[in-house]
């Protein structure tokens, strides 16, 4: 029977580690159920998209979110807080009105850019001119009066409203080619055109306004059906228009064609002088050493558009939910867990530059930032940010979530230290452990990313479930870690465009008191 007992024992053996392994991920198996059966996703996803809506820097709907957040981790059992680092030009959008009036009557479809000053509730009525093919700059300025009590459209008008990848499935080779050809033709030529007004698509704006254009109207095209890229305006007194595609080069082609085309523009907004910008964050204390800090990092401001569904919504609730998971199941963490909600990202890090400027005695003892922003997609890459022994400890941490959400993961070790891109920047530069989970596209670049359409239609749960799940585990797992996080860089390799060798990146101060108009 020897065999046998020996099969017991081995059975034993097998038994009790499986039941060790029980024990330390029952946290994990736990987080996982709840996130599956009980996920407040959805539910947080409408309160901040829909009903808050967009959180552009300065406006009253940033501090709303603010305040949302706050009260919904107070729900939770969570303390939070918002902490004021700077001011911002205040400002709030209202109604966009675009009709085209004569020779037909249509509306059309597009929205001011944030902060475009107001028409007021009667808006501007005016015919249209687009910017002509001049020989030099002294030609532009003669032609400059032209624009006096008109509508200016600055943007190339499409030869195309269909992406690439609608030629590609219907197109014959030839004409796909012979599209491309011609598209590639006529952006060299309006390069050229603009080029020889002696200004550029940024500051031509505040040319056209001081030679008294009424209004400009531009149309920013992100490659894809309907979407639209919507930044900001750059006038003092007259609105800037973004319309879609299609109604841009309806009105282009009747400018062009002398149908006297003649436009209504309404584009209401309020100044609101200069209000405090802010980070939200909320903290669930250490046992153990509550003096180190495992952040879960995400930018909770975004652009106007749509409602910053992907751009930072899911990245938000990504990390609310952890954060809910986390106190849940493991609300006596040995590190303290501090959730940053960033603001002002978009105009440069601002939120996230300013807490590690802020709080030198927090950014000295970091274990590790977990940031997303990338996408609702899930998580589909980690790199090492160029820490020496990243490997080792994400590495580890990874081990303790579920194989069907790691699987997909794909690590680079030790890799290279961002300069940008997003907030764990900030937090590289100042050489804490600070890491990306980046996520699958979803069309991100052209559909989404400051777009017209970033909304809640696009979010896709079951990913941003998967990431909730992988960064509580991730959380849990670097705030029991025995050891503390090595800081340790690599030798940075030589920059294969400069030909010179890497340098790890400085810490940035962050705009304080932004937004004004010059
Ligand atoms: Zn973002």
């Amino acid at each position: 029977m020897k065999t046998n007992n020996l099969f017991t024992v081995l059975l034993l053996l097998f038994s009790f580690t499986a039941s060790t392994a029980q024990t330390t991920d029952a946290i994990v198996e736990k987080m996982v159920t709840e996130a599956n059966d009980n996920s407040q996703l959805e539910v947080l996803a409408h309160e901040l998209m829909d009903v808050v809506g967009p959180r552009l820097v300065g406006t009253p709907q940033m501090k709303k979110a603010s305040d949302w957040a706050i009260a919904t981790y107070k729900k939770w059992g969570i303390d939070a807080r918002m902490e004021e680092y700077g001011k911002w030009r205040g400002w709030e959008r209202g109604i966009t009105h675009v009709d085209l009036i004569a020779p037909r009557v249509v509306s059309l479809s597009g929205m001011q850019l944030a902060w475009s000053p107001s028409t007021g509730k009667k808006g501007i009525t005016a015919n249209l001119i687009t910017i002509p093919e001049v020989a030099d700059s002294i030609a532009f300025q003669k032609w400059l009066p032209n624009v006096k009590g008109k509508i200016v459209l600055v943007s190339m008008n499409q030869p195309t409203g269909r992406p690439d990848y609608n030629w590609e499935e219907f197109a014959t080779p030839e004409s796909f080619e012979k599209m491309k050809k011609d598209r590639d033709a006529l952006e060299d030529s309006w390069r050229d055109r603009m080029r020889k007004t002696g200004f550029t698509s940024r500051t031509i704006n505040q040319e056209l306004e001081k030679a008294g254009a009424l209004g400009i109207i531009q149309s920013r095209w992100s490659n894809g059906f309907g979407a639209n890229k919507i930044f900001s305006a750059n006038t003092k007194k007259i609105p800037v228009v973004d319309l879609s595609l299609e109604d841009y080069g309806l009105i282009y082609r009747m400018t062009e064609n002398g149908d006297q085309p003649k436009l209504k523009v309404v584009a209401e907004s309020k100044e609101l002088g200069t209000v405090p910008t802010f980070n939200t964050l909320a903290e669930i204390k250490g046992t153990e050493f509550p003096e180190e800090y495992v952040i879960l990092s995400a930018h909770f401001d975004s652009w106007d558009g749509a409602t910053g569904a992907t751009d930072n919504g899911t990245g938000t609730i990504t990390m609310m939910e952890a954060a809910r998971l986390l106190k849940k199941f493991y609300p006596n963490p040995k590190r303290t867990i501090l959730i940053g909600l960033w603001g002002s990202e978009e105009q440069g890090l601002n939120g996230s530059r300013a807490f590690v400027e802020d709080h030198p005695e927090i950014i000295a003892n970091v274990q590790a930032v977990f940031n997303q922003d990338n996408g609702t997609g899930r998580v589909v890459k980690i790199s090492g940010q160029g820490f020496l022994h990243a490997y080792d400890y994400i590495g580890k941490w990874l081990e303790a979530a579920p194989k069907d959400i790691t699987k997909q993961i794909e690590t680079t070790f030790p890799g290279v230290p961002s300069t940008g891109g997003s907030d764990y920047a900030s937090f590289v530069a100042a050489g804490v452990p600070a890491f990306s989970l980046s996520s699958l596209s979803w069309s991100y670049w052209n559909y989404t990313w400051h777009t017209n359409l970033d909304t809640y239609d696009k979010i896709v749960f079951d990913d941003v479930r998967n990431n909730a799940i992988l960064t509580a585990i991730m959380a849990y797992k670097a705030s029991e870690d025995p050891e503390k996080t090595s800081r340790e860089k690599s030798v940075l390799p030589i920059n294969p465009r400069s030909g010179e060798q890497r340098t790890w990146p400085e810490p940035r101060s962050p705009e304080r008191d932004g937004g004004k108009i010059e």
